[in-house]
């Protein structure tokens, strides 16, 4: 076990690309660079409220047990062998051209290698102003950084790709914000999460070099990330074979987004991880009633672009950006068909996870009309997303009555069923009851697969903001519970919380709706 103190950080990205050394903190265009140096900004007082001890044991980490260590955590002590940077990037942000964003206040610290050999970065949240803050101030508040602090722990648990989450500290300083974009700021307590993955590169780090014309920081970082991040692509057409896995990996994710229902709410270009990586955690939420149209986003309205539905296309055209930055070093008439694959890996990673989460033991053709007609009746019906798919496991395989099967599913439902809609769900349960008699594994089997498949705890936004405010009054029994429960996202062990989202969090801020201000 290492201290965070006394490792000895490796640097391999600073030293590979040309960067601004200089160390100014002036909001500005860094042509020529992949990355700005940038010191964090000391703040009052660093108190560690979170610490991920699974994570620090893959790594190799010992908690902190001194206050200088836990000042790293809050970016008041910075070592010797770090090297803290914001890196460069450039993004599509609601499919317009955004030109230069970059780290505005996330900082770089080191690289942090495991015995194994493997490396992790170390960054930092909010520890700041960088050359990239533009009008901001790089500071993040305690209510986003909860939800980032959770969220990617939560997502990790439920088997979803994603950057995680070492700590979480108060600053002991307010941060100003607008949370309502209506002239209304108010000062919130700051805080800082000091985040781990093994790359945060977006698509938009890419992007920025093609639209600059640097092309050979463009090739040289292509390279880079292959031999680090893709080291079993070798051979010729290297970084299409590249492209190719991005694509795949992207449409993977976006697959297992919609298995437990998750809306990432900013698809940005720049929120988009070129390790196939759930990303940079805001204004997200799960679906709670099942609504493809549903966006968790203020900001995406009245558009819907991030809507949960539309997210594995907003991939694609994402993707589509990405092969566009890559345009002066791979031949177009190769990349198209590259991306084209996407559709493919797609569909049929999507109906594999769909027939898991029906607990089907194949998926043949007929089956894709029945998946079709489950989107489509819970479309119509609106039940909890996640509460309807764990009723599914225990149905009774004989069903007499509309009333009967309405029943079944009554918990989760926010409204009751009309007539018309009783019936749209009795003949998908008919249909469906008739697959399972199909089936040539046993029903226990196929109940086996569909609860590790289907998510019975997670972590919906009410309980957040709940936990959330308990916290700002200093009290913290939800949020380790919380953070006790994301870790057995499959198991009946937390049931307390196996509920609807309740009616008064329905159009609260913070609970159906979260604005970008964080
Ligand atoms: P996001 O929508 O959170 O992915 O952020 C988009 C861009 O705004 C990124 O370049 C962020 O670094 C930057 N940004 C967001 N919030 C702040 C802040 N408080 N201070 C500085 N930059 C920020
Ligand atoms: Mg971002």
């Amino acid at each position: 076990m290492e201290s965070l103190r006394s490792k000895n950080y490796k640097r391999d990205f600073v030293t590979t690309f040309p960067g601004d050394e200089s160390g100014n903190l002036t909001p500005r265009q860094t042509p020529g660079v992949l990355y700005s140096k940038a010191i964090p900004t000391p703040v009052e007082k660093v108190t560690l409220l979170a610490w991920s001890d699974e994570l620090a044991a893959e790594l190799g980490m010992q908690k902190p047990t001194e206050q200088q260590e836990v000042d790293i955590l809050g970016g008041n002590l910075v070592t010797d062998t770090m090297y803290p940077y914001a890196a460069c990037y450039a993004g599509h942000q609601f499919g317009s051209w955004a030109g230069q964003l970059g780290d505005g206040r996330a900082i770089t610290l080191g690289e942090w290698e495991t015995i194994a050999g493997k490396t992790f970065e170390l960054q930092l949240k909010g520890a700041g102003p960088t050359a990239y803050s533009r009008r901001a101030d790089g500071r993040a508040v305690l209510r986003s950084s909860v939800r980032e602090y959770l969220m990617s722990e939560a997502m990790h648990y439920l088997g979803v790709p994603t950057t995680r989450a070492l700590s979480l500290v108060t600053t002991g300083e307010p941060v100003l914000r607008d949370m309502f974009y209506n002239g209304n700021a108010a000062y919130e307590p700051g805080a800082i999460v000091m985040r781990v993955a093994p790359s945060f590169l977006r698509f938009g780090n890419f992007e920025i070099l093609n639209s600059r014309k640097e092309t050979d920081n463009l090739k040289n970082l292509v390279n880079w990330t292959i031999d680090r991040y893709y080291p079993h692509i070798t051979g010729n057409d290297k970084v299409l074979t590249w492209f190719t896995e991005v694509v795949e990996r992207t449409a993977s994710l976006m697959v297992e987004w919609q298995r437990v229902g998750f809306v990432h709410g900013v698809m940005n270009t720049d929120n988009m991880s070129v390790l196939g990586l759930t990303i940079d955690y805001g204004p997200y939420s799960f679906v709670d009633d099942y609504d493809p149209d549903f966006t968790p986003n203020t900001t995406d309205l009245p558009g819907r672009r991030y809507a949960f539905g539309k997210q594995p296309g907003i991939a694609y055209w994402n993707l589509g950006c990405l092969a566009a930055a890559l345009l002066p070093i791979v031949e177009k008439d190769k990349l198209l068909p590259a991306l084209e694959t996407y559709k493919e890996v797609y569909w049929r990673k999507y109906y594999q996870m769909m027939g898991n989460k029906l607990g089907l033991d194949k998926v043949t053709n007929e089956d894709t009309t029945l998946i079709t007609q489950f989107e489509q009746t819970l479309t119509a019906i609106k039940p909890d997303m996640t509460m309807f798919f764990q009723l599914l496991i225990d149905l009774p395989l004989y069903v007499g009555s509309t009333q009967e099967v309405a029943d079944h599913f009554k918990d989760s439902l926010y409204e009751d069923l009309k007539p018309e809609e009783s019936e749209l769900l009795f003949n998908l349960i008919t249909n469906y009851l008739e697959r399972l008699n199909r089936n040539t594994i046993t029903r226990s089997a196929s109940q086996e697969l569909m609860r590790k498949t289907n998510p019975r705890f997670i972590l919906r936004n009410y309980l957040l903001h709940q936990a959330i405010e308990e916290l700002e009054r200093g009290e913290n029994q939800l949020f380790l519970k919380l953070q006790q429960a994301l870790k057995e996202p499959y198991s009946d062990k937390f049931d307390e919380f196996f509920q609807t989202r309740p009616e008064w969090a329905s159009q609260k801020a913070g609970c159906s709706m979260l604005s970008c201000s964080s």
